[in-house]
């Protein structure tokens, strides 16, 4: 059999050399060559995403072992899809065999005899999804390549597998970014600057971070995946394709690196690592160096492998060296290097056993290597196509089991809420991940506590239990070391992910089973969320309470349109709703009523509705002119600010660091929003890594910085009245002081600022990523619908400290790091050193504002507890 896998590769390490067409190749299944042009592969040649799903349309067209369906949009209104490629009976009978998927998903009382059945007739659903980080383009351009080879091949055992796997290949994870990317190299190939990165992100939004988006699924293109495998297709298998970096191991296999999500099932770690060293073992036989495992990648965060863990999913990724976009590199011997856990050496050793010696790497070279992880996850799905459908029901009835005889055995969601539209996104998402959510349909008591009709309650004993706990508890990072007492084994990314708390939504769980609860469940319905609110003609106003998201979306909605909007300073009682200080009044006055009516069908929740004019002190609310910086450095916290503002309905124009210099802050802009990026980016183009510059990559005209005339732009735009907010690394501009104004003075003295960054005195803090209570200060308008005592995302610095204002300065704390246990989520280290710390600062300078986060307010889209802090930002009343 291994010589059998041998020889389909080295056909496909013919066709991409020679461009020869193996000669059995029946005349009417096309090649990827008599579509494409050229052999996918080939050096400095890339095809495009059309050109990509054109081929695959063209093979389906022609086999009948293939099929292409439409599965969804991407951001940019590229159609997505999937290619199933299994024999030809098989994709007969689609359909019929994801009923089957489905019922040994999520069906935990199959008789023993259907459930046989089901196995019997059964295939084994392997997902792979190719090239989600679109500067890894080797898994997109190999598939036609593998594609047609199975289309094509009469190997008795490539048959056999097919008979036994149906592959879903999704020919492009993210085809905006693929298209931008290829453009890009495109362009600039034959150039200095031939397989430089992309000078932006790859992406509508978010680059990089898409598959940090699994949990909350803002974006259009990972619902789209998260919807193959949750709730439309079940597979068993899946598997993400990526690259890294170019120096070190060649590929990268299972099993990760510890720490693992603790509630994951021990069988699902058991088959990813079969699968692991059956790619190790079949690779290395393949002639194929380099290829190492249980390194650098943990799988205790979501993103290597979406959310699909915890949906008893058999799931890893794969991880190829780069070489430059579709440019080869030589790599020096003595280039060769790992980082991270697992591989201290770059030497023989038990988890990477040949060490590639170093040569020239080429997209040809890594083409190859996908070629053969691919035929080898093929082949052991297809070896163990009965064991693998056995384990994924017993692993629903496990779950379920788990769910009805160990505690917790449910979330509870009061239906009554602080933000009740949070409360509606959230069952919303969780229903998109395949949750089950009921309704109480009665008052019940459990234990002390009292549930009330409406309430939502998300039972544990369901297939999915292990997403449920993960994504409604708070977590706690798995504390692992390297040696008994020794290092601590650091998280891969962030270490908090907790629906609940970054979402602003009062949740509990019952440790006690009731039959009481579960007689008085109804699944929750569709509409559950829908009104229907038909505004008066003569309306005078409608108002929204400032500690609801959706307030923020009526409010720029109408700010937009014209409407006169006004904010109340304070709490004021209508009867049995109070509208909390800060909260909105919009005014029908000249907009009419099916403008005012329109912004209320925009919005989740209900307004309360003013028939006749009430006085009500009003602080005027006017549109504010954004101005929104972006570098071009792939720059991934401005793209999540962009889709947070979109997503609210926020105008604003993107900056650039190079813009500064012509751009008119004075007169265009009221606000000026900084996202997190590097000091060193923002102001002189280039990285810093430890004490030395980085140069990137990119053309010229992408790295100009902000320059001594844009910083005292900057400086004048605030002194007269202009609101600047920060957050992250950008903070650096304004906690090291201001640049002296643009003036005619130019002996003027830069301006201290009483807020400073003391983050590097404070080494032994550290914060990968998590959820810290903060309290907030009130009254402010910086906090207005905020609570008291709350949190935020953190990632540990900036930390400040504040002084004594000077020289026509001021400033106020407005959130703190309080002084009691601070982690509500994920890791910290260092909580003394962060408690009492200012978490967030306001700052006068001049008549103008800046706003300064120690915390990360609208963190990859996934914290909606703190949108607001943004928000009021922008909002922020002029000083008086
Ligand atoms: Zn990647």
């Amino acid at each position: 059999m291994r010589l059998l896998r041998s020889t389909c590769v080295l056909a496909w390490v013919l066709v991409t050399v020679a461009g020869v067409v193996p000669a059995q190749t029946p005349t009417t299944v096309p090649s990827p060559a008599s579509v494409l042009g050229f052999e996918p592969g080939t050096d400095r040649q890339l095809m495009d995403y059309g050109q990509l799903t054109e081929y695959m349309k063209q093979l389906a067209a022609a086999s009948d072992r293939v099929e292409i369906r439409a599965v969804g949009t991407t951001p940019l209104g590229r159609t997505m899809y999937v290619a199933f490629i299994s024999s030809a009976e098989n994709i007969g009978i689609l359909d019929e065999l994801r009923g089957i998927n489905k019922q040994l998903a999520l069906d935990p009382d199959l008789t023993e005899e259907v459930r046989a059945s089901l196995i019997e007739r059964g295939r084994v659903f392997v997902m792979e999804t190719l090239s989600m980080h679109s500067g890894e383009v080797a898994p997109s351009q190999s598939l036609p390549l593998y594609a047609y080879s199975l289309a094509t091949t009469d190997d008795p055992e490539l048959l056999r597998q097919l008979d036994d796997v149906v592959l879903m290949m999704v020919p492009c994870h993210n085809p905006d970014g693929m298209d931008m990317v290829v453009e890009h190299y495109r362009e600039y190939v034959g150039t200095k600057y031939e397989g430089s990165s992309l000078p932006r992100v790859y992406h509508k939004y978010v680059g990089h971070d898409n598959n940090r988006d699994f949990v909350a699924l803002t974006q259009e293109d990972t619902q789209v995946i998260s919807r193959l495998y949750s709730t439309d297709w079940f597979p068993q298998v899946l598997v993400e394709k990526h690259q890294m970096g170019s120096t070190g191991p060649r590929y990268y296999v299972p099993p990760n690196h510890d720490p693992i999500a603790q509630v994951i099932d021990e069988g699902l770690w058991n088959w990813s690592a079969v699968f692991g060293a059956n790619l190790a073992r079949d690779m290395t036989a393949d002639g194929l160096q380099g290829v190492a495992s249980h390194w650098l990648f943990d799988d205790y965060w979501p993103g290597s492998t979406e959310t699909s863990h915890w949906k008893n999913i058999i799931s890893f990724l794969t991880e190829a060296a780069s070489c430059k976009t579709a440019t080869p590199v030589f790599i020096e011997p003595t280039e060769l290097r790992v980082r991270g856990k697992g591989l201290s050496e770059y030497k023989k050793g038990v988890n990477m056993l040949d060490p590639w010696p170093g040569g020239t790497w080429s997209l040809g070279k890594i083409v190859e290597y996908e070629l053969s992880s691919m035929a080898s996850i093929l082949a052991t799905a297809a070896g163990n196509r009965r064991q693998i459908l056995t384990f994924r029901n017993d692993l629903c009835r496990k779950e379920v089991e788990k769910g009805r005889t160990q505690a917790p055995f449910y979330f509870v969601l009061p239906q009554k809420q602080t933000d009740p539209g949070e409360l509606a996104a959230l069952a919303e998402l969780l229903q998109l991940h395949g949750i089950e959510i009921d309704r109480l349909t009665k008052d019940v008591v459990v234990g002390d506590r009292h549930l009330s009709t409406g309430d939502l309650v998300v039972p544990l004993a369901q297939p999915y239990r292990a997403f449920v706990k993960e994504m409604l508890e708070s977590q706690r990072y798995p504390e692992r070391h390297y040696t008994p007492s020794g290092e601590l084994i650091r998280p891969y990314d962030i270490t908090s992910w907790s629906l609940p708390l970054h979402m602003g939504v009062t949740s509990y769980q019952i440790d006690t089973r009731s039959t009481d609860l579960e007689d008085h469940l109804e699944p929750l319905p569709s509409d559950a969320f829908e009104f229907d609110l038909t505004l008066p003609d003569d309306v005078w106003a409608i108002a929204y309470p400032s500690s609801n998201n959706q307030a923020y979306l009526a409010v720029f909605a109408a700010l937009e349109a014209g409407f006169e909007v006004g904010r109340i300073a304070q709490p004021f009682g209508p009867e049995d709703r109070e509208l909390p200080a800060g909260s909105f009044v919009i005014l029908m006055g000249s907009g009419g009523r099916d403008g005012l009516q329109s912004i209320v069908d925009q919005t989740s929740i209900t307004p309360v509705v003013f028939e006749n004019e009430v006085t009500v002190a009003r602080l005027p609310v006017r549109k504010p002119r954004i101005a929104l910086v972006e570098t071009y450095f792939h720059d991934m916290d401005a793209g999540w600010t962009r889709y947070l503002f979109d997503t609210y309905g926020i105008s604003y124009l993107v900056l650039h660091p190079g813009d500064f210099d012509t751009a008119n802050l004075a007169r265009d802009f009221d606000v000026i929003v900084f996202p997190g990026a590097s000091k060193d980016v923002l102001t002189k183009g280039k990285y810093k890594r430890g004490d030395r510059y980085v140069v990137n990559d990119y053309p010229p005209e992408f790295r100009q910085p902000i320059t001594r005339k844009g910083l005292a732009k900057l400086t004048a735009f605030l002194q007269g009245g202009g609101t600047v907010v920060s957050w992250g690394g950008s903070t650096g501009l304004f906690t090291g002081g201001l640049a002296a104004p643009d003036g005619d003075d130019e002996d003027a003295d830069a301006i201290e600022i009483p807020v400073r960054d003391i983050s590097d005195n404070l080494e032994d803090v550290r914060v990968p990523g998590a959820f810290l209570a903060v309290d907030y200060l009130h009254p402010h308008p910086l906090t207005w619908g905020m609570p008291a005592h709350g949190g935020a995302f953190s990632r540990g610095n900036p930390i400040f400290a504040t002084s004594i204002p000077r020289l026509d300065t001021d400033r106020r704390v407005v959130a703190v790091y309080p002084e009691r246990e601070l982690l509500l989520s994920g890791y910290l280290e260092g909580e003394d050193q962060l408690q009492n710390k200012p978490a967030m600062v306001w700052v006068r300078v001049g008549k103008g504002q800046l706003v300064l986060y120690g915390v990360r307010p609208q963190f990859r889209g996934s914290t909606p507890s703190t949108f607001k802090l943004v928000f009021n930002a922008l909002l922020l009343p002029p000083i008086g």
